[in-house]
């Protein structure tokens, strides 16, 4: 069916329809000038926003609606559990070119209530205009935390050790093999690389465990890949850190489908992009507690490193010393 024949009330209307119940906290949800809504009390009000656009952070060629739908709402969990926070709100607004099937904007919506339905968030508001060619999606994403529970950038310390949760590069090489493939995996690896890069999975719990338990002094969530999002920890806490590279955590997958030579391959770890892993500092004395809590983590954990003195930089080593670290920038939209 063509967008037309709904029309903007017509498709608000279908996104209205499919949000049922209303949760808690929600005084008013979508249908009025703004939505009312409620926190905890004694929280703090956490806030993200992420902006996706077709042809620069999603492929129609090879994403369906319904995992962009997914995704979209999945990346700004990951940034809310990056601080440890609850999320509860989410606002969605959508630029729809013409062309586009009201069959799809359905599918996108299923995808999207899936994921807010699966981490009790309510779709409260949002707005709807068309765009003359490409689909332009804004999500805003409202969270709670206790002032004292949250983890933000800047906490890391000399010391700590660098830990990531799950595997790198699973979704910059799942990325490639959707565009070589056009969407269709040839193999079970394929297609878990594929997954990895279009259904990503927020690390909500042990981002609020790691938070809650007062274990991670600073967080971020691998999104831009991990050197680009370590210097962010970095600057932000001012300290330098080493990463070694026989550490870095590969999945199966990767590992037997990655094209670069074995002992390159955790380059591609390194830059990747997309992950939505947690990155995080922890104090050694801590180390105990953390293991014990990851035994239950099926995603997995990692000890990748150490924060180091503030002049050291971000250090990248192998066995040998430093290496080249030429290769090691992360996306920049405007670079
Ligand atoms: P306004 O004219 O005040 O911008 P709209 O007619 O755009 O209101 O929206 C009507 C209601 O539908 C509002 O509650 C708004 O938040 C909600 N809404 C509009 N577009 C979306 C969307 N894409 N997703 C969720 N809610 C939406
Ligand atoms: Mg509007």
């Amino acid at each position: 069916m063509e967008l037309r024949e709904i029309g903007e009330f017509g498709l608000i209307d279908r996104i209205k329809k499919n949000i049922f119940p209303l949760l808690p906290g929600v005084i008013r949800g979508m249908g009025d000038d703004a939505a009312i809504s409620s926190l905890t009390s004694g929280t703090e009000l956490v806030s993200t926003t992420d902006l996706l656009v077709e042809g620069v952070h999603f492929n129609l060629s090879f994403t369906s609606a319904h995992l962009l739908g997914r995704k979209s709402l999945a990346v700004n969990l990951s940034d809310i559990a990056a601080m440890g926070a609850n999320p509860r709100f989410a606002l969605l607004s959508l630029a729809v070119p013409m062309k586009t099937t009201v069959e799809f904007i359905d599918d996108f919506i299923r995808g999207f209530l899936e994921i807010s339905g699966a981490y009790d968030v309510s779709l409260i508001g949002g707005d709807t205009s068309s765009s003359p060619e490409r689909l332009f999606i804004s999500v805003t994403l409202l969270g709670e935390g206790k002032k004292e529970n949250l983890v933000c950038r800047c906490g890391a310390q000399p010391g700590d050790d660098l830990y990531v949760t799950g595997t790198l590069g699973d979704s910059l090489l799942g990325m490639q093999v959707a565009q070589k493939r056009g969407g269709k995996p040839t193999s079970a690896d394929e297609a878990y690389l594929m997954e990895r890069h279009l259904n990503p999975i927020p690390r909500l719990p042990e981002g609020k465990t790691l938070a809650g338990r007062g274990l991670a002094r600073a967080m971020i969530d691998v999104s831009d890949g991990l050197y680009s999002d370590l210097r962010h920890i970095c600057e932000e806490s001012r300290v330098g850190a080493t990463v070694w590279v026989e550490r870095i955590p590969l999945s199966v997958p990767f590992q037997s489908l990655a094209t670069v030579p074995k002992e390159q391959n955790w380059q591609l770890a390194v830059k990747g992009g997309e992950d939505y892993e947690l990155l995080f500092a922890v104090a050694p004395e801590k180390a105990w507690e953390l293991k014990e809590l990851a035994r239950h983590w099926k995603c997995g954990l990692t000890c990748i490193g150490k924060v180091e003195p503030f002049p050291q930089g971000v250090t990248i080593r192998n066995e040998q010393g430093p290496v080249d670290d030429a290769f090691l920038k992360g996306y920049d939209h405007f670079a």
